[in-house]
């Protein structure tokens, strides 16, 4: 069961072989197995989700269940959770409970989901391995060596070692694509504007988004298909008609134009990674694709954009923790002033600190221009970049991180090591576009390697369809460690 794809765990539910509280118990337990040696999870809380599996078997005796009732959730611990611990993998927020809880929240307890946890996470969602996070290290469940990514690390840990069927992330430049390619799971970041920021803890705006992490494509639909919607509350939500997600999963390939960008296929992939994704594709033209080269010239800038831009929003959404609103506060401080300063330095860890530096000079008055405009300025080319590719394909492929996962340590003392392995991923975030990630193979040292496909604005159906048809000819997907 545990192997098991939404529809058959929805089966299995409305079936009355299982009741939603035996199947919160049975990945409660998997999660008591493994959570000491995996560090997956910040906050269990047992009893309140089986409180809310008690309320999903009565919907569902009722006869009012949609596909997500009673299947527990993985919540990544940036998403305000009324009653929960939500930490952003911050000493800040250590002590937070929220009063309430985000758009997201509020749409999966609607159709009756449970949540099974708060997922842990790097620090304000900024890392890519996990490691900044006030809570420890997640491991990677394939080598417990080896990061899992980030900053959605304990989501993509969660699912890949089956202590949740699915869970939440939320990806500003990559954090829901690296880890799920680290991991060996799917994971999908939609259009900018569909999934609601309200209650999302902040971390660069104009680049957050919410978005599922889970085994399959097929799991992916049925996620989007409750987390995506308008929410007045965000003042950037789209309001877009709802649609299934699942509507085109069995459409089938021939006559898919796949561009593949020839800056992704220069330098840089390692060869274990290039061979997993060569095989990808291999697959796809043996299911009737086409494959054609394109170029986004501009996308070796997206990390010095990302960089600048990213920082630049993070430094002025972080300004509200100062131990007065919520959150940590200095035990000993002589003035306000003092109190500011202190919480400050003993809230936030090392690499927070260092974004805050840089976006508040990138925005200072003497350097505004040179960075922080500039950076504006080559945001938009690298979204016509994409404009321009997406007139002779469909869908854009690549590798969706240089390398598999790297182990613990290696690269945190580096950070512009660990900001490149988002080089594939932080352009279509720039953009705006959706992008997805799913597993193709291993790679050095048995561990997994992601494809990123990238598709047009509000394209994630037959991204959706895409990713399924190939899961249907491969079994990647299905491949699970040995815990
Ligand atoms: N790794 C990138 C960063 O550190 C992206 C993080 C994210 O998408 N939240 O900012």
């Amino acid at each position: 069961m545990l192997n098991d794809s939404l529809k058959q765990l929805s089966q299995r539910l409305e079936n009355k072989e299982i009741s939603s509280v035996e199947l919160t118990k049975e990945f409660l337990s998997r999660i008591n197995k493994l959570n000491s040696q995996l560090n997956a999870f910040i906050t269990v809380d047992e009893e309140r989700s089986l409180e809310q599996a008690r309320v999903a078997d009565q919907k569902i005796t009722a006869g009012t269940a949609t596909p997500l009732t009673g299947i527990p959730v993985a919540q990544k611990d940036i998403f305000c959770t009324e009653g929960w611990l939500t930490t952003c993998g911050s000493k800040m927020l250590s002590n937070f409970v929220s009063p309430y809880d985000a758009g997201v929240i509020e749409r999966f307890k609607a159709v009756g989901a449970v949540n099974i946890g708060k997922t842990n996470m790097d620090e304000f969602a900024m890392g890519s391995s996990n490691e900044t996070s006030f809570y420890g290290p997640v491991k990677n469940p394939w080598d417990s060596h080896a990061v899992p990514g980030g900053s959605s690390g304990g989501s993509a840990c969660a699912v890949a070692a089956r202590m949740a069927p699915v869970a939440t992330g939320t990806d500003t430049g990559g954090s829901i694509r690296q880890p799920a390619a680290l991991c060996g799971i799917s994971g999908i970041k939609p259009t900018y504007g569909t999934v609601s920021r309200y209650g999302m803890i902040a971390f660069a705006s104009s680049l957050d988004q919410g978005g599922p992490m889970a085994k399959s494509a097929e799991d992916l639909a049925l996620m989007l298909n409750v987390m995506v919607g308008f929410d007045a509350r965000d003042s950037t939500s789209l309001q877009c008609e709802a649609e299934d997600y699942a509507r085109d999963l069995e459409t089938p390939l021939s006559g898919l134009r796949i561009g593949l960008p020839k800056e992704y296929f220069a330098e840089g992939m390692n060869g274990d990674v290039e061979r997993a994704v060569d095989k990808a594709l291999e697959e796809y033209r043996k299911l009737g694709a086409e494959t054609i080269e394109v170029s986004l010239p501009n996308s070796p800038l997206s990390i010095p954009v990302y960089y600048v831009l990213a920082p630049a929003e993070a430094s002025s959404n972080l300004s509200r923790f100062d131990g007065v609103r919520y959150g940590y506060r200095a035990e000993s401080y002589r003035n306000l002033e003092e109190m500011y300063r202190k919480t400050r330095a003993e809230g936030f860890g090392a690499e927070v600190k260092r974004r805050i530096l840089i976006g508040t000079y990138v925005l200072s008055h003497g350097y505004y221009d040179a960075y922080y405009l500039q950076a504006q300025k080559v945001r938009r080319l690298i979204a016509q970049d994409f404009k321009q590719a997406f007139t002779q394909c469909d869908v854009i492929m690549g590798p969706t991180a240089p390398t598999v996962a790297f182990d613990i340590g290696e690269k945190s003392s580096d950070p512009v090591q660990m900001y490149l392995s988002d080089i594939y991923t932080s352009a279509a975030s720039l953009a705006g576009l959706p992008g997805m990630s799913i597993p193709v193979g291993f790679g050095e040292k048995s561990r997994p390697v992601g494809l990123h496909i990238i598709g047009n604005y509000f394209s994630e159906s037959l991204m959706l369809n895409v990713a399924h048809q190939y899961q249907q000819a491969t079994d990647w997907h299905q491949k699970m460690p040995n815990l």
